[in-house]
């Protein structure tokens, strides 16, 4: 792969950052070789180079929680009786607009067919970002995401439905089989009555899935597989079994009391944003025809959601930027960028989002040693905007993506 030489007015630079006037990279068989103020990058003889002009240069982006259902986002009903190489056809079209978006890596936490995904793009055969993917999601009998009208039995030939420790460990096993990073486990759901099941009515009123010894077990044989283990968990209940069970990583994670709250920060735990699930199904109301229930519903959450977002942020909980974006028509995965905006409305800084949704995403991913900043060494996973990136709302039209060193975006001669 050919060498080049990409200079900017503007370059981020490491965990933190930094920004750097007049800044340049190395790239070498898709890696940052050098990368810092211009005359203290390397101009080795023949190489190609770019001058990006005004633009500011940034690590990849990231979103740290989105699916590759590869499903109408209005049909998901539909999700577990779909043909699966329409869905993955489908999520591969989506994954090559995530990508072009800027997104060098995302990882995908729930859809049969995420694995099989990242080893086509991985091989080379079709377009998409560095993934981090779960696979199947796990879900006890009447748990997050095993409703009705699907029987149950039908889920367990999925392997969707595990219960007790026996099926747990060999459910996660399965999961090492099919090729996942990553063990999705759904800690939280409604009530008994719940029309909106899988994330419960009331976001304070949630009930458990699992016994702690059931966390447990699917903890410890993920580790054994070298996976790490994310949970859906809403409300202080699930929160704390997550915690109690040794989870790596909480998605979603709101509508909590200020113990588990201190507790998240106490051990470090990364916090998964997930703010624009909602944000889209806002904006969704009435073009969709959203009937007033699940308005009223997603209006809860929005609201603990907030809430909890800003005392987390006081409380400095460790935040990893995902959206939730479940695909077309309602939550295309093209506008992921959004999570950005969203996140400094309501209350964190642009550094601190630039930082949630580049290096804190590679973090709660397992591959902060590969990607996620502007590092010697690390993959060029690069991403370059316009001017000098005072709005992130800038982030949704970026003008230059490379991925391992090759152009997804921009007219860069690489
Ligand atoms: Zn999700």
């Amino acid at each position: 792969m050919a060498s080049l030489r990409i200079s900017a007015k503007q370059l981020r630079i490491g965990d933190t950052l930094e920004p750097c006037a007049e800044g340049a990279v190395l790239v070498e068989a898709g890696r940052i070789v050098a990368v810092g103020p211009d005359a203290a990058v390397p101009r080795p003889a023949g190489v190609a180079t770019a001058d990006l002009g005004d633009a500011t240069l940034l690590p990849g982006l990231i979103d740290a929680h989105m699916h590759t259902f590869g499903m109408p986002s209005t049909g998901l009903g539909a999700l577990n009786t779909e043909r699966e190489p329409y869905r993955a056809l489908r999520a591969a079209g989506e994954l090559r607009e995530l990508l072009e978006a800027g997104f060098t890596s995302a990882r995908c936490l729930g859809s049969s067919v995420g694995p099989d995904l990242r080893r086509a793009i991985d091989e080379g055969h079709v377009e998409g970002p560095r993934l981090v993917v779960a696979g199947q999601f796990i879900s006890s009998t009447g748990g997050t995401w095993d409703a009705p009208p699907l029987p149950s039995s039908w889920g367990r030939a999925q392997t969707a439905i595990a219960d007790g420790v026996d099926e747990i460990v060999q459910t996660v096993r399965e999961r090492a089989r099919a090729g996942a990073d990553f063990i999705k486990l759904g800690l939280s759901k409604g009530g008994v009555q719940d029309r909106y099941h899988a994330w419960g009515d009331d976001p304070h009123a949630q009930v458990t899935t699992y016994s702690v010894e059931e966390v447990r077990a699917a903890v410890d044989e993920a580790h054994r597989n070298g996976m790490k283990v994310s949970a859906h968990a809403i409300g202080t209940a699930a929160v704390n079994l997550a915690l109690d069970g040794g989870v790596d990583v909480i998605e979603h994670g709101y509508a909590i009391d200020d113990e588990t709250r201190a507790r998240l920060v106490d051990e470090g735990k990364i916090v998964v944003t997930t703010i624009s699930q909602l944000h889209f199904h806002r904006a969704a109301y009435d073009a969709f025809h959203y009937p007033d229930w699940e308005r009223d519903v997603y209006e809860r959450h929005w609201q603990a959601m907030r809430r909890d977002f800003e005392l987390g942020l006081q409380a400095g909980i460790r935040f990893a930027l995902g959206t939730d974006l479940i695909g077309k028509p309602t939550h295309p995965l093209a506008r992921a960028a959004k999570e950005f905006e969203l996140a400094v409305e309501w209350g964190m800084s642009p550094d601190e989002a630039l930082r949630a949704g580049t290096i804190g995403g590679a973090e709660a991913l397992g591959i902060a040693a590969e990607t996620g900043s502007l590092d010697m060494g690390k993959s060029a996973d690069l991403v370059a905007v316009a001017g000098g990136l005072s709005d992130l709302a800038d982030l949704a039209r970026p003008i230059f993506v490379m991925k391992q060193g090759r152009r997804v975006r921009g007219t860069l001669p690489i």
